[in-house]
């Protein structure tokens, strides 16, 4: 799948609408040595060519990989403390028990790590991209703010602190401009690519 540049695009821009991180993009683009100079007319790799740079994996693949469950998907779902309708900002990941070690999909810094009302135990990190990856109910947090993570890293346990009915981990990504809090800031964690 190839995107021909127009005028006033931007990689980090073709990356977001497509669903990709621009880390992704430019490991599909290998020609690209530097992000800022693209011109209209340059033809962009979306995808792998030839199953030689297969599509990444997901972030919802990882989990899933790892005998995880989603318990409850990104978007409108009815809030199971208040009963009415709210828009879900994450994907919640069950079927592990306490304690189950929690390892983080992308790399990155952590930027928040700290307890914090209704998200109990909660770890952000910012990623390549500006993303940040919010990992939520933690029993305990491993890492602290300023630490660099790779991908595999054990972040934490699996808990149920907070607003929680059971141990789960609520995984939410904001988007660069959503910075922490992330109000109507936030995309479908299904979208995002490793
Ligand atoms: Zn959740």
């Amino acid at each position: 799948m190839i995107y021909t540049v127009k005028k006033g695009d931007t990689l980090y821009r073709i990356a977001k609408n497509n669903g990709l991180t621009l880390k992704r993009l430019l490991e599909l683009n290998p020609d690209i040595k530097n992000p800022n100079l693209i011109y209209p007319g340059q033809q962009i790799f979306l995808r792998g060519v030839d199953g030689v740079k297969g599509e990444g994996q997901g972030v919802v693949e990882f989990y899933l990989n790892k005998g995880w469950i989603i318990s409850s998907d990104y978007g409108i779902r009815r809030d199971p403390f208040t009963g009415s309708n709210a828009f879900h900002r994450g994907i919640d990941f069950a079927g592990k028990p306490l304690g189950e070690e929690i390892f983080t999909p992308v790399e990155g810094k952590v930027i928040y790590s700290s307890y914090y009302n209704g998200w109990g135990n909660l770890i952000g990190i910012e990623d390549q991209g500006g993303y940040i990856h919010l990992f939520a109910h933690l029993q305990q947090r491993f890492k602290k703010v300023g630490e660099r993570v790779n991908k595999e890293d054990v972040i934490g346990l699996n808990g149920s602190t907070g607003k929680s009915t059971g141990p789960h981990l609520h995984y939410q990504i904001n988007t660069p401009r959503g910075g922490m809090i992330g109000i109507n800031a936030h995309t479908d964690p299904k979208m995002f690519l490793i």
